[in-house]
């Protein structure tokens, strides 16, 4: 017998319709381009979303269509963000960081039909309309003078009144995507659906995980553009939350002001947290209304818990996430048998990534496969499956999980007895600095692309700034002696200024794993005894 009770679609108008029916007044507090402030609250980003719904129909952006956007956090980008899906099309995400040959890609590759776009991020879209030959126009979301074709301005894709519904597709429809870098060949994309989105918010608002509700102010300094939101997006509205969007000016000054509107949680890449930290303590600032910050992306440095818990009395809740699990995937709050233990042994869970919730299982395993113990010691790859978990990359002919689901993360971690995470290493090759992917072979196919190269290697150096840095390593071809600023040279044809290695190193020869790779951990132990930190 099937149970009989109804079956509503979890679509994600559903989460915005919800928060302007009940927490309708509640405040959304966005920096303008013109870095004045503006307010709404859930009952104008809803009728917003309509307008967006009805405009993106008067243009012939039919369901099933995928609509890109490049736009900072701000209360415009939010009706996007429901606007699009609302319409029955997918919002493909754009991170305007990404190089020129990246954005082309991935906007090709998703087909991307129309942009929405800032006003002072058109002229990254510019140089690439050429090539962009799918994109139909661009929805430039403020006053600009462009030279994109077809442009139009958000104001007048929204003249519609708001009287119009939701598409009613299926609650596994195509809702978003995000493009991840690809550790081998070209960025993936990882397609969200209605379904996973909300799941997704439904467990990430729960007290053992963000914990949370419509007394809370959420400021997602984490972009709209990145990881799709951290859920920002989703879980917000979906509690009830007041919003705080900040804008472009994500600098001390800028965050201090924002966090000021009475910010109660806010997220970000360790990154964005030290500088602010410094501010801090060079103007003996305080952070009255802030309860906790959310920290990941990359491992947060013990310092900056201690620095917000003990100075700021801020909770910092340690994350752990990726663009293919939604992004959360453990949190670190305290499980009762922690918040028993010894204040310093408290500190050192805290550097654990936390524990899994309800949408997400986990496994360690080693190369063959195998569960690793729950002992905190033994290493192996992370697994996870769930419902917010990538089944497929976008177009791809593969799986992307393997027959149960278990889904590789190319991170290294332990398990420990309280079924807390702590990312060792990684097996991908990747660098990641300030939050930002930086593919180690791409760079190392650019090198050896040089005449004065026989074999290169890039590795993620430790950075107090930046959590990473590459440092690129070279052995010469015979008779040759690659220089650094012709190397640096030869890459910046390619590559974005924050993308180039820190340092180039010479050397005779790299060392090789007995599969005949080049053996990284080596090579960064190496450089590490050799001054590098
Ligand atoms: P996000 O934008 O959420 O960082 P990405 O998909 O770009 O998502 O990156 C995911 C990867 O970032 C993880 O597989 C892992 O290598 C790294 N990462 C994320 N959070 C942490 C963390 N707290 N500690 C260490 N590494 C992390």
């Amino acid at each position: 017998m099937l149970g009989q009770m109804q079956d509503w679609p979890l679509r994600i108008g559903r989460i915005i319709d919800h928060a302007a029916r009940y927490h309708g007044k509640r405040r959304i507090l966005s920096r303008a381009p013109n870095g004045g402030i503006v307010l709404t609250d859930y009952e104008g980003i809803r009728h917003d979303a309509l307008r967006i719904v009805q405009g993106l129909r008067r243009l012939g952006a039919r369901p099933g269509a995928v609509i890109g956007a490049m736009a900072w956090n701000s209360e415009r980008h939010l009706a996007v963000w429901y606007g699009v899906p609302g319409a029955g099309c997918a919002l493909h995400s754009l991170n305007p960081r990404l190089g020129a040959a990246q954005l082309t890609y991935i906007i090709n590759h998703a087909e991307d039909a129309w942009i929405f776009v800032d006003p002072d991020l058109v002229g990254v879209l510019e140089p690439l309309a050429a090539a962009l030959t799918g994109v139909r126009g661009y929805i430039v979301m403020g006053a600009a003078e462009t030279t994109l074709p077809n442009a139009i301005t958000l104001d007048e894709l929204m003249s519609g009144d708001g009287d119009a519904g939701w598409e009613p597709v299926d609650e596994r429809a195509a809702c978003g995507i995000c493009y991840t870098s690809g550790t081998t060949g070209e960025p993936k994309g990882v397609v969200y659906s209605h379904r996973s989105n909300t799941l997704h918010a439904m467990a990430v608002i729960q007290p053992d995980t963000l914990g949370l509700s419509s007394r809370d102010v959420v400021m997602p300094v984490v972009p709209l553009f990145h990881a799709n939101g951290w859920s920002l997006g989703f879980s917000g509205p979906m509690s009830g939350a007041a919003m705080v969007m900040p804008g472009r000016q994500l600098d001390p000054a800028g965050l201090m002001e924002m966090l000021g509107h009475g910010v109660t949680i806010s997220a970000a890449v360790p990154t964005i947290w030290l500088p602010l930290l410094d501010h801090l303590r060079e103007t003996g600032g305080s952070l009255p209304d802030l309860s906790r910050v959310v920290i990941g992306g990359s491992a947060c440095p013990r310092a900056v818990i201690e620095a917000f818990q003990n100075d700021y009395g801020v909770r910092v809740i340690h994350a752990w996430g990726m663009t293919e699990t939604s992004p959360l995937g453990t949190l670190c709050t305290e499980k009762p048998e922690i918040a028993a233990m010894a204040p310093g042994r408290r500190l050192d869970q805290q550097e654990t990534v936390g524990h899994p919730h309800f949408t997400v299982d986990f496994a360690i395993r080693d190369e063959a496969g195998r569960d690793m113990p729950w002992d905190g010691r033994t290493q192996g790859r992370l697994m996870v499956r769930g419902p917010c978990v990538v089944q497929r990359y976008h177009k791809a002919e593969t799986a992307a999980a393997d027959g149960e689901g278990w889904f590789d993360t190319g991170d290294a971690a332990v398990m420990d007895p309280y079924g807390y995470v702590r990312i060792t290493d990684r097996f991908k090759d990747l660098i990641k600095s300030g939050g930002e992917w930086i593919s180690s072979i791409d760079l190392e196919n650019a090198a050896v692309g040089h005449p004065d190269v026989a074999e290169a290697a890039a590795v993620a150096m430790p950075h107090p700034k930046w959590a990473e840095r590459p440092v690129l390593v070279v052995v010469p071809r015979a008779g040759r002696r690659p220089d650094r600023t012709a190397m640096l040279a030869h890459l910046g044809r390619q590559f974005a200024k924050w993308q180039l290695p820190d340092d180039v190193v010479v050397v005779e020869a790299l060392p090789h794993t007995a599969t005949g790779k080049i053996s990284k951990l080596t090579l960064r132990a190496q450089l590490e005894a050799d001054g590098y930190r």
